[in-house]
């Protein structure tokens, strides 16, 4: 997953009390979203030799809004989830570095060093150097693009009551 660490701090400030978490039909039920798919084949066709397995993969819009995670991948649901302040700002400008980087997730899974599990390897860092734009989106996210994002999608995003259908 990509977390924003650098600002964890500045973070407070926007701090919603935390959710309660509710189960659902609507959260068990994902829906993949169809652009982010095309980015997502696209990538593996380019870079992962159109893998069959890499394409069973679901990527959707997360349900719940993230302050800190871009985005992130499970490898045993093969669920790759995307922060939806990633539609606001100049945030979909690195769209597909992100899937790139949880793409290289599901390729390099995580390795154990102690009991520790770690997903950002020497391996890791070495796949995810492949895709050109990886430099640009750490960029990004350093120089407050996606704190500007998150400010953003919190000013658009109309708050609707909870409801269970
Ligand atoms: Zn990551």
């Amino acid at each position: 997953m990509i977390v924003e660490y650098l600002r964890q701090l500045s973070f407070s400030f926007f701090n919603t009390p935390p959710q309660k978490t509710v189960v659902s039909p609507s959260r068990n039920k994902i829906s993949e979203d169809p652009d982010l798919k095309i980015i997502w084949n696209k990538l593996i066709d380019q870079y992962f030799n159109a893998d069959p397995e890499l394409k069973k993969y679901k990527v959707v819009w997360s349900g719940r809004s993230q302050k800190r995670v871009l985005a992130s991948c499970n490898i045993y649901s093969k669920v790759v989830r995307v922060a939806p302040a990633m539609k606001f700002g100049d945030a979909p400008l690195f769209i597909e570095p992100l899937l790139y980087h949880e793409l290289c997730h599901a390729v390099v899974g995580f390795i154990t060093v102690g009991r520790k599990r770690v997903f950002h390897s020497r391996q890791f860092r070495a796949q995810e150097a492949r895709h050109p734009q990886i430099e640009l989106l750490n960029q990004w996210i350093k120089l407050g693009g996606w704190t500007k994002s998150v400010r953003i999608s919190k000013r658009n995003t109309t708050k609707r009551p909870s409801k269970s259908y």
